[in-house]
């Protein structure tokens, strides 16, 4: 089935925001802690790690910018206008971080790393010092797991994710670090005009390829699900590399947390509203699981709370 044409960037930011896209992206810096007590939907998490404020991918779809208690008004604007065009990189954060973890903070704990912003749309150097601090950790100052969320490339730490995913042994037998990366089509040109700067499908189906070839749980997040040309395609290669179960999100609406943008919304009723289609959707979810089997494809809350103990899913 031919799909739809994808619209660019800035046509999409004009249409939902009456305005051009901002020309650049600002950078500042902020003193906040890294570390803050996981709440709301995140239960099942104790901590939530975020080594900046705001996130540069742009994301039309991020429910982010929507949550008035997530970031600050400031820095996303009062329409969600702003967000993706300003930065404020935390200060000293390996400093924070190995303050808290030879205080115990993290000891034993499961770490959601971010949730509010890419982990991985940061400077290379910042997470090599935060794997570098986590490897010199002594075991009983580690945290239990970490769940990395992203939709950049983890696979630059390959080796030092890794080595401390060997070296570490959770107390429930399962992995000390999970990678869940987000990926929603297969089409580039979705993804170049509603993820702005977020890295092209093939980049990420290398990350997770390389990841897993060292051996690191990863597990594929089809979020926000949209469009693609070969999903079986997609599956066979998730299975070829021993992923032992994947996670799908529907762009969500009237649900208890972390929604799609309002505008956004509207704007997908207008132009894709098949993306919104609940039979379609279920359509979607079965095939999958006819794929790759029904226990193994997690949608929504399921899938989410599944990543606090993946191994329990196998
Ligand atoms: S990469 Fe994640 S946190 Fe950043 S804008 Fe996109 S959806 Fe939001």
């Amino acid at each position: 089935m031919r799909q739809p044409d994808a619209p660019r960037y800035e046509d999409v930011y004009t249409h939902l925001f009456r305005q051009p896209q901002p020309q650049r992206i600002q950078i500042g810096s902020s003193q906040a802690d890294i570390l803050q007590p996981a709440r709301g939907f995140l239960e099942g998490f104790d901590l939530t790690m975020q080594t900046q404020v705001g996130c540069p991918a742009g994301c039309f779809f991020c429910y982010v910018p929507a949550g008035r208690m997530l970031t600050p008004s400031d820095l996303r604007g009062s329409r969600g206008e702003r967000w993706g065009f300003e930065v404020r990189r935390k200060r000293d954060v390996h400093k924070k971080l190995r303050y808290h973890l030879e205080r115990g903070h993290l000891a034993g704990k499961t770490i959601y790393w971010s949730g509010v912003t890419d982990p991985y749309a940061t400077p290379a150097q910042e997470t090599r010092g935060i794997w570098g601090l986590l490897n010199a950790a002594p075991a009983e100052q580690r945290p239990r797991r970490i769940v990395i969320q992203t939709r950049f490339r983890p696979d630059r730490d390959t080796e030092a994710i890794a080595q401390y995913s060997q070296a570490t042994t959770a107390a429930d037998g399962g992995p000390a670090v999970v990678v869940s990366a987000s990926i929603g089509t297969d089409q580039d040109e979705f993804i170049r005009a509603w993820e702005r700067a977020a890295p092209s499908f093939g980049q990420r189906m290398d990350a997770i390829r390389r990841l897993r070839e060292a051996g690191v749980f990863v597990v594929p997040t089809l979020s926000p699900f949209g469009f693609w040309g070969d999903l079986s395609g997609t599956l066979e290669a998730f299975r070829s590399w021993s992923i032992p179960f994947i996670t799908v999100l529907f762009f969500k609406r009237n649900t208890p947390s972390s929604n799609t943008p309002p505008r956004f919304l509207t704007y997908l009723e207008r132009h894709y509203p098949t993306l919104l289609d609940p039979h379609w959707q279920a359509e979607q979810l079965h095939r999958m699981r006819q794929a790759y089997g029904r226990s193994r494809v997690l949608p929504g809350k399921v899938g989410f709370t599944a990543l606090t103990t993946p191994h329990q899913v196998m």
